[in-house]
């Protein structure tokens, strides 16, 4: 389960403030260690846990809590409210185009769920807003992800335009931009190439398709169990691009929990959605105070 190790050490600190009938200042600096240390332990990203625990500790020493009836019940707020900060407060929604069709590029590395998401993200749309979306395959390099795309498509009824793998990304993009027009499909949503790490030349052919399409929100898609890589990919790709947020998969699985924190601090772009299965409809909008619940335990 997600966040297991991280939520029993934190649970550990709180319960050692509890048993203490008053609460002083070093029993504090005793507590806020073993969070910098859960939070290490969990891949947060070091600058992230240096600036949290510097801000709990500020704020938990202060007399109006340490002097209260329920200071340790007071610690576990503001642990709870910086979680809250550091994820960026409030969920942020899909930017959307003026005038159709919103596009919606993915990006990210291969195998971090890329294809999986469009798919996801086309059936919501479906779902929420009974949209048109279409789908561009525009990853010519693993020969299975355009089948992969086109299955994904017939499975949450979104029609796919792709031209094989024999075309530049660039024209194939130009030419399901022309076809998504022809159609008026609402939303199109392009599946690029991945890598198996950030190089020189996704990125170029990354840029030259974001020049081309002009797309509304750039999704990168970030595996939550590589931690303290995923973090590191989305400085990268930002860097780069310029992303508009990103998704934060597999967070079903048994991730530690690192990326959900330092994504948003270290690139200040807001995690949007997140992954939390294989099947087409495991996608959740990304709530900083319910994930903040869900760290707590
Ligand atoms: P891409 O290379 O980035 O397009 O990645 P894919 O979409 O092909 O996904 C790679 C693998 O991760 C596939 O087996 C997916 O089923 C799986 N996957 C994607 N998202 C999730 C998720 O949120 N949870 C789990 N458990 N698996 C996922």
């Amino acid at each position: 389960m997600a966040f297991e190790g991280l939520t029993e050490r934190l649970q550990n600190a709180f319960n050692g403030l509890r048993k203490k009938g008053k609460v002083t200042e070093s029993d504090v600096r005793d507590a806020m260690r073993e969070i910098r240390l859960a939070l290490l332990e969990a891949d947060v990203n070091f600058d992230v846990v240096k600036k949290f625990v510097k801000t709990v500790r500020e704020k938990a020493v202060g007399s109006e809590v340490l002097d209260s009836l329920t200071p340790a019940q007071q610690i576990v707020k503001i642990v709870h409210d910086e979680l809250v900060n550091v994820m960026g407060d409030a969920a942020v929604p899909l930017n959307k185009s003026e005038h159709i069709p919103t596009i919606i590029m993915m990006v990210g590395l291969q195998g971090a769920g890329k294809t999986t998401t469009a798919g996801k993200l086309a059936k919501r749309l479906i779902q929420d807003e009974k949209a048109r979306p279409l789908m561009i395959a525009a990853d010519i390099y693993r020969p299975a992800a355009v089948d992969q795309l086109v299955t994904v498509g017939q499975q949450v009824g979104v029609p796919v335009f792709e031209m094989g793998t024999d075309h530049d990304p660039v024209d194939i993009v130009r030419q399901g931009l022309a076809e998504a027009a022809a159609k008026k499909n609402d939303y199109v949503i392009i599946d690029t190439a991945g890598r198996l790490e950030i190089d020189e030349q996704l990125m170029q052919e990354l840029s030259n398709i974001k020049e081309l399409a002009q797309p509304n929100e750039i999704l990168l898609v970030v595996d939550a169990m590589t931690g303290q890589v995923a973090t590191q990919v989305a400085e990268g790709f930002n860097e780069r691009l310029d992303i508009t947020g990103v998704v934060l998969t597999k967070l079903d699985g048994d991730t530690r929990g690192g990326a959900a924190l330092s994504i948003r601090s270290v690139t200040g772009k807001p995690i949007k959605f997140v992954g939390q299965g294989e099947k087409l409809d495991a996608i959740d909008v990304f709530y900083p105070d319910r994930m903040a619940d869900r760290i707590l335990g």
